[in-house]
């Protein structure tokens, strides 16, 4: 089903007098399409959790409408709106097994709802194995450790087979090994279902490995909408352009002048186009070539080999945050560590130039990736 969010916003009143108003969300103005996962991705306090929380119904906009489909639930209570939930913490109950835990929802149900005994135990049986979690049915939760309990978590949100389902920050009570395997679990769950899914998380790394689509947020404004290496390879501003990536994007603070960008007194790159002004030049660890005659010199700190890969480690006077310099260069280079200097080219389509006022992306003739995107 997919979700349509109409000039969706909420206001949170700022206590007497004192604090000021908080738009927690600002203007959501976006379709979910039918049976993707939206990682929904923005930092702590972003406002990620009050996006999900109006949609769920579980708070009231002070503006817009949600539509499910053709249908306006906007005033519609979450009982009634086809969801499924999942929080980061399981919120199981402690005193039922996993077994009663899945069948809640389902014995909740009243009127005609209302479904014979036989049914319930076999869909709850069903999700228990989508979830891998059959062998389990008879443990309570706190036998179980927290991957366990966080796929009987999404095991009942999945018995009632809701219409959209929406997992807030699901996998932060994790360990990192757990993570990992429960995010690939999502996936191949939400692949097996098809039911339009939304993933709330403020780690960008996770949000790019499993969705189909993510929304990029901060201080409640949507700032870019995309699949997730269309937003790494075209981020429109620098908060983007920052928000995503590991290692990080390099951003260095340049000058452009006849149509050629310069980092400090260096000429490091053609760009086509633009207009003289100060700027913000973000270039991607992988955007840097080593050469010995290249035009960008930065001091070097340390080379890490890393199987496949070198990370060179450098610093330059001109960095944004005094950041040390991450460059990936692949094991076929030598490094040269005599000098105390590392010199590099620049691949253009790595490099993104943004305005020094707006913080807005810049485009300069192929500035763009050469990436085509499938549909
Ligand atoms: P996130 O989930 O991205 O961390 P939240 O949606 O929880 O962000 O919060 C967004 C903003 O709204 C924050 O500034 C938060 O303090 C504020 N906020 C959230 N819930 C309430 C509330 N019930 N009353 C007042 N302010 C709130
Ligand atoms: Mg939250």
């Amino acid at each position: 089903m997919k979700v349509v969010l109409e000039h969706l916003t909420k206001v949170f009143p700022g206590r007497k007098g004192r604090k000021q108003d908080v738009i927690a969300v600002n203007d959501f103005n976006f379709e979910i399409p039918d049976g993707m996962l939206v990682g929904l991705l923005g930092p702590s306090g972003c406002g990620k959790s009050t996006a999900l929380n109006l949609i769920s119904g579980l708070e009231v906009p002070t503006q817009g409408k949600i539509w499910f489909g053709d249908t306006d639930v906007t005033e519609i209570p979450p009982e009634n709106r086809g969801i499924g939930l999942v929080f980061q913490n399981y919120a199981l109950y402690p005193h039922l097994t996993v077994l009663q835990n899945i069948l809640f929802p389902l014995q909740n149900l009243k009127g005609k709802d209302k479904l014979p005994k036989d049914v319930m135990l076999e869909r709850a049986k069903k999700v228990a194995s989508l979830v891998q979690i059959d062998e389990l049915l008879d443990r309570k939760p706190g036998e179980m450790s927290g991957g366990q309990q966080q796929r009987v978590a999404i095991a009942r949100a999945l018995v009632k087979t809701p219409n959209v389902l929406l997992l807030d920050e699901p996998l932060s009570n994790l360990d990192a090994r757990l993570r990992l395997q429960t995010r690939e679990e999502i996936k191949r769950i939400q692949q097996e279902t098809r039911i339009t899914t939304i993933f709330v998380t403020h780690d960008q790394e996770e949000a790019m490995s499993i969705s189909d689509l993510i929304i990029v947020m901060k201080l409640g404004v949507v700032h870019q909408i995309g699949k997730p290496q269309e937003v790494y390879d075209d981020p429109h501003n620098l908060f983007v352009a920052e928000f995503l990536g590991t290692p990080p994007i390099n951003v260095f603070y340049g000058t452009v002048k006849d149509e050629a960008l310069y980092i400090g007194d260096e000429k490091v790159l053609s760009v086509p186009g633009i207009s003289d002004q100060d700027v913000y030049a973000g270039i991607r660890p992988e955007g840097f070539i080593l050469d010995e005659n290249g035009p960008l010199t930065c001091r070097l700190k340390n080379v890490e080999v890393m199987g496949r890969d070198i990370s060179v480690i450098s610093t330059h006077g001109k960095t944004k945050t005094d950041k040390d310099i991450r460059s990936i260069i692949s094991t076929d280079n030598i490094v040269d560590r005599s000098s105390g200097k590392v010199r590099f080219s620049l691949k253009p389509h790595k490099v993104h130039l943004f305005s020094f006022e707006t913080e807005e992306r810049l485009y300069f003739q192929n500035s763009r990736s050469e990436r085509h995107y499938e549909d």
